[in-house]
């Protein structure tokens, strides 16, 4: 999928994480994993990615926790507000992204598929038209999702 990045603002509840960064906007995913579910204490992380080399800190720095070898989730050490996922290795910093809520205008922003649709909670199913990818799809994933 190739599309033109946008530019956008956000930032945390506090106020003490601000950013700017180039994002593919109309782009984003829905991801129902259980680490999101437990990293975001709710259904699903919703991201959209960031143009590589296009995010930066205005204010503040988000605090890191590894969840896993591939990222790190960045969050407001204050007000504990999720922000980003971090890819460990820069060669795949196309897939650092950021969470759609901590943008300052999230509604405009648009989905564009599920992933780990396996663990989506049976109650919860917004977007449900949207292409849904599985645990065993990570690379028709990968490819839906690049830019
Ligand atoms: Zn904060
Ligand atoms: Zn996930």
């Amino acid at each position: 999928m190739k599309a033109e990045s946008t530019r956008v603002s956000g930032g945390c509840l506090c106020g003490r994480v601000r950013y700017e960064a180039e994002v593919f906007l109309q782009h984003g995913y829905i991801c129902h994993c259980t680490t999101c579910q437990k990293s975001t204490g709710q259904p699903a992380e919703i991201t959209v990615l960031i143009k590589p080399g296009t995010l930066e800190y205005l204010k503040g720095e988000p605090k890191y926790f590894v969840t896993s070898a591939s990222g790190k989730r960045g969050f407001c050490a204050e007000c504990g507000s999720r922000i980003v996922w971090q890819a460990t290795d820069p060669q795949e910093d196309w897939t650092t992204n950021l969470c759609v809520g901590s943008l300052d205008h999230p509604a405009a922003a648009g989905m564009a598929c599920h992933i780990y649709a396996d663990t989506r909670l049976p109650w919860y199913d917004p977007c449900a038209d949207l292409p849904k990818f599985t645990e065993n799809d990570v690379e028709a994933m990968m490819e839906f999702i690049r830019h």
